[in-house]
């Protein structure tokens, strides 16, 4: 934007914003209407925003061009499980905005990227810009993005083997099961308890889903140490402490880590 030497104009409050904010703030040297997704915080209570779909008309009608920046690339409808107000990109291009902007990696599951889908005339425009050139990405992106593409052609199989989409959606009896099996291994100084899982990556703010946690209570250390000496093992495990326990999310173990999550929790209880 400073490069562009354009100015930003914000419009309404921090909590409520109505079209006529919109049309009121446009002028003739008005070229973007830009909307934002909040990402990873929730504004409540007395509230209004606009619809992608009606910014995007205001822009048409005042001859400017219209960007709606989604944050976290979710492709696939997450509310049958429970998550829902984050917007699909297939939403976000219906709304029939000039283009969208979203991640490659946060929901999405694939490399670290920026994407820009949009209108022939849109990306041809981005495109011709220098910028374009210095943002430009490399072929190891577009080969891991690629390899994540392909599975969203069926979506059942993107949802089981994209580790984002897998972790989201799995069925609760079966963390618990993982849950059980990490804690035989561990033994006497952990319990499994029920739990909630936060979303993170800067999507879903706020939701809570029902989990399975390995909680590990040894008699002699201090949740703190225990915990630095997790991540200082080989390999680094990150647990966090809840309610001066250091827990550990079986939602997020997958089965071949469990042995090796297993045996690095020993190996630090027991240093
Ligand atoms: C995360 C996010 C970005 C940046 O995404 P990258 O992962 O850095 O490509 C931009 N806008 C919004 C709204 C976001 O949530």
């Amino acid at each position: 934007m400073a490069r562009s030497g354009a100015t930003l104009v914000e419009v309404g409050t921090t909590n409520r914003t109505h079209l006529t904010d919109y049309e009121g703030a446009v002028t003739d040297r008005t070229r973007l209407l830009l909307k934002v997704h909040r990402s990873n915080f929730q504004v409540t209570g007395f509230t209004a925003e606009v619809p992608a779909q009606e910014i995007a008309g205001v822009a048409r009608a005042r001859g400017a061009a219209s960007l709606y920046d989604l944050g976290s690339g979710l492709l696939v409808d997450l509310s049958p499980w429970g998550l829902a107000g984050e917007p699909t990109v297939g939403e976000g291009l219906v709304s029939g905005v000039d283009a969208v902007a979203f991640s490659g990696d946060k929901l999405l599951g694939g490399p670290q990227a920026g994407i820009l889908l949009g209108t022939r005339d849109a990306i041809a425009a981005c495109r011709k810009d220098p910028l374009a050139r210095a943002v430009r990405s490399d072929k190891f992106t577009l080969a891991a993005l690629e390899a994540t593409l392909v599975l969203y052609r069926d979506p059942e199989r993107a949802r089981v083997e994209i580790p984002v989409l897998r972790m989201l959606t799995e069925d609760v009896a079966e963390i618990r099961r993982r849950g059980a099996a990490l804690q035989k291994y561990v033994g006497k100084d952990a319990e499994l308890t029920e739990g909630e899982s936060e979303v993170g990556g800067g999507s879903f703010p706020g939701a809570k889903l029902k989990t399975w946690l390995l909680a590990i209570h040894p008699q002699h250390l201090a949740p703190n140490i225990l915990a630095e000496q997790l991540r200082r093992g080989q390999p680094p495990i990150i647990a966090r402490i809840a309610d001066d326990r250091v827990v550990l999310d079986a939602r997020t173990i997958f089965p071949d880590e469990l042995e090796t999550v297993a045996r690095a929790v020993r190996a630090a209880l027991d240093a």
